[in-house]
């Protein structure tokens, strides 16, 4: 199956989690091997925030813009670029989204030993990084 075989509205779905479990599923695995189609999910939310995109389920669910499970776990892993990086910190740290944040602290639990250290980890050193820019 090709990397672009999703179109932007079955992303949307998803990211509404309005997606078929069994297409949901082939897409997260396809978001573990492929960073661009990570990327145009977040590009796909960040229209979303500017208007360019009307969704009304996103402002009925009452988490508006919470990126997937599978898009935090390829921000902890570092295949983000520094402007959807940026975006993601934004998310989890200014807006300060409690769910997103023990969606974090759970992939982290998962993947390594000492989870809430890393959690910990990123937290300071992205937070230096968004205080430097100033
Ligand atoms: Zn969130």
């Amino acid at each position: 199956m090709a990397i672009d075989d999703f179109t932007n509205e079955e992303l949307l779905a998803y990211i509404d989690e309005r997606l078929p479990v069994g297409r949901a599923t082939e897409l997260e695995r396809q978001l573990r091997l492929s960073t661009p189609l990570l990327q145009r999910v977040i590009q796909l939310m960040q229209s979303v925030e500017h208007g360019e995109v009307t969704l009304g389920a996103m402002w009925r669910r009452g988490r508006w813009s919470c990126p997937p499970r599978a898009v935090w776990a390829g921000f902890l892993d570092g295949r983000l670029g520094d402007g959807l990086s940026q975006y993601l910190r934004f998310h989890l740290e200014t807006a300060g989204c409690r769910l997103c944040e023990a969606c974090v602290r759970d992939l982290n639990r998962g993947g390594a030993t000492e989870g809430e250290d890393r959690v910990q980890k990123i937290f300071q050193s992205s937070t230096g990084a968004l205080q430097s820019r100033h």
